[in-house]
């Protein structure tokens, strides 16, 4: 059938003008792509990751066959099918015998390798082009990164917006600063989060309604639910989703971006990750159309800046951060935490009424907010002593825009600072009076933030203690860390000691 390129395409490369298809020509190249077992077990994904994967690859291989372009596609149930990625393209190059392999650079240093090393022991050139669904390359952080012993967010993106023209005025930033963070740090005060508009859902059409049944009876003992599911598999889905969002949440994106309510899983975030992630959206027209509605006067600047940011800013350098620092970097434990992950992370069963909730919605729908992913469940992990490495593997299993390239850093380094500052120019730690202050589950938990000990003591609160005191030589020499380690000292020697005690009961369960 073919034998000019073989055209790889992965599940997180859902595009039609992906760069892996400049030069396409139907009658001597010809499409791969596989669904394989291993993308779902090397972690045990959760079923709605799995079946939003699928699903999105299969609408895509359609639009493929719309096009009448070559493409050679195995099904997860079709026969024969080997179960990994690595021998899924040997078997299809044995077949169809390309001269060279192409493709888009992946997500995920470990397949790289596999795929080089496919390359390598078929003899064939495997062509790997730049990624255009970021602002910038590797190459590019790299260079940014050069001599520096920290890696801070603000001055990338600064350079990022100045370099392609994002929010700037005649040289200037819109708005006068770069920076609007001290405005979207608001909680919701007494009476909640007001007109809250549920996001777009999407009816499982026959091909998602296939795939759901598929992983929910191949992948019947994996953590989640695929009763909800509703997330855009399609682009002309994404396109809707995102016209969505910037109509009806991005105005008071900003103000509440660190706010959590109770049983309110949407709040006024995107839920656009998934659809960038897997390459339906590009990361520039997500940009573009919040810019605009600032221009246009629908969203002010304190909001649209602080959306921008973690796109054009945090998005790009956390990939940054991946593929400067892999594979070293997923060993990387600087706090020598060593606990399992707590068994309770996989059926949300905890008395904990910010956890339970943060949990509980990840499994339902693969999805919780930033917050909630940092300050609720990997505070709780990061508290507790968990090896980053296995509060990597949740957190890459359980939701549906997981990948490793922004998974890893935002998870081993940000959340549990196992990169030990390469990240974070601090542990992100609070007692459980910061979950209070920022939304209302404390109201309805049947512990109190206030108590580090005692039978009401949050567990948080214990924790955050127990932290202090286990890290308290490293942390001193943290100028970021001095109020908190000072507030040590006010504990008395009895205090410190029940406080020790408590904590050593809630680990292990
Ligand atoms: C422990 C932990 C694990 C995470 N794992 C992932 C992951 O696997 N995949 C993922 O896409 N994001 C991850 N994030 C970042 C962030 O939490 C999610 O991008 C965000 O919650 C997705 O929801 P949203 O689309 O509604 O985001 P919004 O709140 O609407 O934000 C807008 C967009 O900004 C981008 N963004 C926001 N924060 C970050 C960030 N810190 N790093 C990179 N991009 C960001 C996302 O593309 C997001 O869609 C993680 C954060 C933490 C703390
Ligand atoms: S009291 Fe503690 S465990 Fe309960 S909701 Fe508040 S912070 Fe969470």
């Amino acid at each position: 059938m073919t034998n000019r390129h073989l055209v790889i395409v992965l599940g997180d490369q859902l595009d039609l003008e992906a760069s892996a298809f400049d030069g396409f020509d139907p009658a001597q190249d010809c499409v791969w792509m596989a669904e394989v077992a291993q993308e779902s077990t090397h972690v045990p994904s959760a079923k709605p990751r799995i079946a939003l994967f699928l699903s999105a690859m299969r609408h895509f291989a359609q639009a493929l066959r719309e096009r009448q372009w070559p493409l050679a596609y195995t099904r997860l149930d079709d026969k024969g099918n080997c179960g990994w990625l690595a021998g899924e393209l040997r078997l299809a190059i044995a077949r169809l015998q390309p001269a060279a392999l192409v493709m888009t650079a992946p997500g995920d240093w470990r397949v790289l390798q596999s795929l080089r090393e496919v390359a390598a022991d078929c003899g064939l050139p495997l062509d790997i082009r730049d990624d255009r669904h970021f602002f910038s390359t590797v190459r590019e952080f790299a260079e940014h990164a050069k001599g520096r012993k920290q890696l801070r967010l603000e001055y990338w993106y600064r350079a990022l917006r100045q370099k392609h023209g994002i929010l700037m005025d005649d040289g200037q930033p819109a708005g006068g600063q770069w920076n609007f963070d001290a405005d979207n740090r608001e909680a919701f005060g007494k009476t909640g989060p007001a007109g809250l508009r549920a996001p777009l859902r999407f009816e499982p059409d026959a091909t998602t309604r296939e795939v759901l049944a598929l992983v929910g009876s191949r992948f019947a003992d994996h953590a989640g639910a695929l009763e909800s599911f509703g997330w855009p598999v399609t682009r002309a889905q994404a396109l809707q989703a995102l016209e969505d969002f910037i109509a009806h949440r991005l105005p008071l994106f900003g103000r509440f971006e660190d706010a959590m309510w109770a049983g309110e899983p949407w709040l006024y975030h995107s839920q656009l990750s998934a659809a960038m992630n897997l390459k339906l959206l590009t990361a520039c027209e997500v940009v573009q159309a919040a810019e605009h509605a600032w221009r246009t006067g629908s969203a002010p600047i304190e909001a649209v800046e602080g959306f921008i940011r973690q796109i054009l800013g945090w998005r790009e350098y956390v990939r940054g951060i991946y593929w400067t620092q892999m594979p070293s970097y997923l060993e990387r434990n600087a706090l020598q935490a060593q606990e399992p992950l707590p068994e309770f992370f996989w059926t949300g069963d905890t008395d904990m009424a910010c956890l339970r909730d943060a949990l509980t919605q990840t499994l339902t729908h693969g999805y919780a907010h930033h917050i909630q992913r940092l300050m609720v469940t990997g505070l709780y992990l990061l508290l507790r002593g968990v090896k980053p490495q296995e509060a990597h593997a949740w957190y890459l299993s359980v939701y549906v825009d997981a990948v490793e390239w922004v998974e890893l850093p935002n998870t081993l380094g940000m959340s549990q600072y196992g990169d030990g500052g390469l990240m974070a120019s601090k542990p992100y730690i609070a007692s459980g009076k910061y979950i209070q202050r920022m939304g209302n589950h404390c109201k309805g938990c049947r512990y109190d933030p206030a108590q580090a000990t005692g039978p009401t003591a949050c567990p948080y609160t214990t924790l955050y203690w127990d932290f202090l005191m286990r890290h308290e030589t490293l942390l001193a020499s943290n100028p970021r860390m001095g109020m908190q380690v000072r507030n040590l000292a006010r504990l008395t020697p009895d205090k410190r000691e029940a406080i020790r005690a408590q904590a050593q009961r809630l680990t292990p369960e």
